[in-house]
């Protein structure tokens, strides 16, 4: 007989997911600090990493939990981007994760003002979804938080491409 995994297990997963997700983006240089933040949504509720969450250590126990308007359902304090994820849910309902992330190239790109030439074959899945923030860093959707991960570190990477071909230098 299958069994059908109950909504903690899912929760827990999603949560174990996230968390590693956390501790991948300081492990790959795309975050440092608690100076990038990950969300995602399940059941109406959104869950996001904690104000001040240490990336290089995150755990199941570091994400908030708010109503997608973005009312406390819990203890742990939301970071300060929280607004930037509810944002993102509203605007694209196909969207299950969201990471914000002041990695370096795409951050050079949000000072300039420009877009970003894409640069890796797969940018474009994610084209409608991602957001240079002026002056600041970079907001991505994706349909889960493995997908937005690996959307962010495309965008990254594209970004570092773009700005050696236009300097000629690392
Ligand atoms: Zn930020």
């Amino acid at each position: 007989m299958n069994t059908v995994p109950s909504r903690k297990d899912i929760l827990t997963d999603k949560l174990m997911q996230a968390a590693m997700a956390a501790r991948e983006l300081y492990r790959r240089g795309k975050a440092y600090g608690p100076d990038a933040n990950i969300s995602f949504m399940l059941d109406g509720r959104v869950y996001i990493t904690r104000r001040d969450c240490p990336l290089r250590r995150t755990g199941t126990k570091d994400f908030a939990c708010v109503t997608a308007s973005g009312k406390p359902m819990n203890n742990v304090p939301a970071c300060d981007e929280l607004p930037l994820h509810l944002e993102m849910y509203r605007k694209h309902s196909d969207v299950g994760a969201v990471i914000h992330a002041h990695s370096t190239y795409a951050t050079i790109w949000s000072c300039l003002g420009e877009d970003i030439p894409a640069h890796t074959a797969h940018l474009q899945n994610w084209a409608d979804k991602i957001y240079l923030l002026e002056n600041h860093g970079a907001i991505i959707g994706g349909k889960d938080v493995m997908d937005a991960l690996w959307g962010l570190c495309q965008l990254e990477e594209s970004a570092k491409l773009a700005w050696i071909f236009r300097e000629g230098t690392l």
